[in-house]
């Protein structure tokens, strides 16, 4: 038999239907897998936006522990929560979190909203995390798009597509009633099998329906949402914020020696703490400055 025409019916249920069977033996468990507490997901998925599994998973263990609702991370100041945080990067991630736990707490009566709409108006949500909360914790089926996705649908399709594309071709395949276990396992099989650094279509469930399997040029190179190579890490703005932020301490630290830990030239390390506190991830006190 040819390979089935992508958009037709027929595609979409031998695309679903070998996922699903793939994926249902091999999921990985993970305790955001185990859990449909809207609060536990949003949290996951905003610790995954731009960090490991590997290195999320104590991080998320400790902080659910201590934050177990939107309530106690709205109640607590942002120091705590940043110091739960240390070793995640990008702690502007943190602080959105916890405006949003406010907001959660003033607007929805502390508890996580389940519309997309009330959900993009949290700080720090986008569409991918949105549309995350809906599929893991309410089961609706709707499509994640994060960058497995869109490379394996690029590949599935081989055409490069752009973020719209992406996200209705990704909707039109969720198999109906099955919006967790088809959103898990298309991002586990771009984690395993159809990987960036190149695919294993040999060991691929989709490989019968797949129009490029290794074949010419990449088109997920393209697409929208593709990973780009992050920046070198030594020297930069993220290394230098980094190790001001462990300087500093609830009681404050002179600004002089939070310059020195630093690293960078005093002038860059100057921007960069006045950023810091721009962002409310620092305050100043007279010639110290503190953690929140
Ligand atoms: S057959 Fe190969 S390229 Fe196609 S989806 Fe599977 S792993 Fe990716």
């Amino acid at each position: 038999m040819g390979r089935l025409t992508s958009g037709t019916d027929a595609y979409r249920d031998a695309v679903s239907s070998a996922l699903i069977g793939w994926g249902l033996a091999g999921l990985r468990e993970l305790p955001w897998r185990t859990t449909s507490d809207p609060w536990s997901i949003l949290v996951s998925e905003v610790m995954l936006q731009q960090t490991s599994v590997s290195r999320v998973l104590p991080k998320y263990a400790d902080f659910i522990g201590r934050f177990p609702d939107p309530a106690a991370l709205a109640a607590a100041p942002l120091g705590e929560a940043l110091e739960l945080w240390r070793g995640l990067g990008y702690p502007r991630r943190c602080r959105n979190l916890r405006d949003a736990a406010t907001l959660i707490c003033d607007s929805h009566g502390g508890v996580v909203p389940s519309t997309l709409g009330a959900l993009l108006a949290l700080p720090g949500v986008g569409a991918y995390t949105a549309r995350a909360v809906l599929a893991f914790a309410h089961r609706a089926d709707v499509a994640v798009v994060d960058t497995n996705v869109s490379r394996v649908l690029s590949r599935l399709d081989n055409r490069s597509m752009t973020a719209r594309e992406l996200q209705e071709t990704a909707d039109s395949l969720v198999p109906r009633g099955m919006g967790w276990e088809w959103n898990q396992m298309i991002m586990d099989l771009g984690a395993r099998i159809c990987t960036a650094r190149g695919p294993m279509c040999g060991r691929c469930p989709l490989a019968g329906t797949c129009a490029w399997r290794g074949l010419g040029d990449d088109p997920a190179r393209s697409s929208a949402g593709a990973s780009r190579p992050q920046g070198r890490f030594e020297g930069s703005d993220r290394q230098a914020r980094g190790r001001a932020m462990r300087a500093v301490s609830a009681a404050g630290v002179p600004r002089r020696e939070v310059v020195a830990a630093m690293g960078v030239e005093p002038e860059r390390a100057e921007r960069l703490i006045a950023a810091l506190v721009a962002e409310g991830l620092m305050v100043e006190r007279g010639d110290s400055v503190a953690a929140p």
